[in-house]
């Protein structure tokens, strides 16, 4: 019956998944996000929520939409309205329907779960199903630049509840979620030298680019790939021209730690970083920005039961994790347990071959409201 009503109306939702891919909305496109967040606030009423427009000057609004009263006890659902594409990619790579898949920019993360959520809620309200729980759902606009507008929101919200599903994308082509997340943190390193002659006065001189060198080195070298740790220098400046000893130089610094104890002993031992090169100053600033998201056993007992579900609705449901964070990680680190990847099945987040499974939308989307209905 629910499966039934989801794969009837799965045209609907592939209707839905493409206007949400043509209102094309980059993190850093406030117009266009405003547009997409008015369009999605009129879907959400449709599908029976109370919606509330959260104003930002510097970003794209935000929503957060109730379904019963919220309050403590309540289940938490995050989604972003944001994509890495720029404005006039959808044009240039339209939405099409080829091969079993929905190919689009951003259809897979997360366009697609969001097109799930309301394809799962408009069936519950047409049912009559009802959720076991109060329902908030928080759909944010700068998730892929790190949720700097709507953190708050994110935590207030999670502190109220027992339990959040994020619908980023499943895992790989058997759609895992994600019971574990790596956190991300940045550094930024600075070294002042002193400038000299090149050729006239070389032993006078201080070279920050040289200094910023054996710092990069020292930084790789903290990588661990058993223990999951990583630093990677993706960006480098310095110096000014080729005949003077550069003055200054820095470097931004990605970093992912699998748990708080690993991040906690990297920052400490970046921190302790001193200058290799006489004369050389070094900073060091930043820290960590998504704290890890743990595999607790509140998380796997989560995901258990899930998997109990999806397997009543005939599908075996795989668990993984990655080095990626989402804002799951913030809900996370506040002892909420979080299921991560409830979206949508496909690949290519990200990438040109960006895609969504047709069939497998209306199976995640009967997980959903057996989710709602029944947890915990
Ligand atoms: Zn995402």
């Amino acid at each position: 019956m629910l499966l039934e009503n989801l794969r009837s109306r799965n045209e609907d939702t592939l209707r839905l998944l493409r206007r949400l891919v043509e209102l094309e909305s980059p993190s850093t496109s406030k117009e266009a996000l405003d547009r997409l967040a008015g369009f999605l606030g009129e879907c959400l009423t449709g599908v029976g929520a109370r919606v509330e427009r959260i104003p930002s000057r510097t970003h794209g609004d935000l929503l957060r939409a109730t379904w019963g009263s919220p309050g403590p006890g309540q289940v938490l659902v995050l989604c972003h309205m944001d994509t890495v594409w720029p404005v006039g990619e959808a044009c240039r790579r339209p939405f099409r329907l080829a091969d079993g898949y929905a190919w689009g920019p951003g259809v897979y993360d997360m366009k697609g779960g969001i097109a799930q959520f309301l394809a799962a809620m408009a069936t519950m309200r047409e049912l009559g199903l009802v959720s076991a729980r109060p329902v908030v759902a928080v759909l944010n606009s700068e998730e892929e630049v790190g949720s700097p507008v709507s953190r708050e929101l994110i935590e207030e919200e999670g502190r109220q509840s027992d339990y959040c599903l994020v619908l980023e994308p499943a895992g790989g082509p058997a759609g895992q979620i994600k019971t574990f997340r790596k956190g991300v943190g940045d550094f930024r390193v600075r070294v002042t030298g002193r400038p000299a002659h090149a050729g006239a006065d070389h032993a006078r001189g201080v070279s920050a680019t040289e200094e910023l060198a054996h710092q990069i080195l020292r930084l790789h070298a903290m990588t661990d790939y058993e223990a999951g740790v990583t630093l990677n220098a993706g960006v480098i400046r310095g110096g000014s021209r080729s005949n003077v000893i550069a003055a200054d130089a820095e470097a931004e610094v990605d970093f992912r730690v699998p748990t708080m104890d690993l991040a906690q002993a990297l920052i400490r031992r970046v921190r302790s970083l001193t200058p290799v090169t006489p004369g050389a100053e070094l900073t060091i600033e930043g820290g960590l920005n998504r704290p890890p998201m743990e595999r607790t056993p509140a998380i796997v007992a989560l995901f258990q039961k899930a998997r109990a579900l999806a397997c009543e609705l005939g599908f075996d449901l795989e668990e993984g994790g990655t080095g990626g964070a989402s804002d799951g990680n913030f809900v996370a680190a506040l002892g909420t347990p979080v299921l991560d990847g409830l979206g949508a099945v496909g690949a290519g987040g990200h990438a040109l071959d960006e895609r969504v499974a047709v069939d497998q939308l209306p199976l995640r989307a009967a997980l959903l409201v057996r989710i709602l209905q029944v947890f915990p």
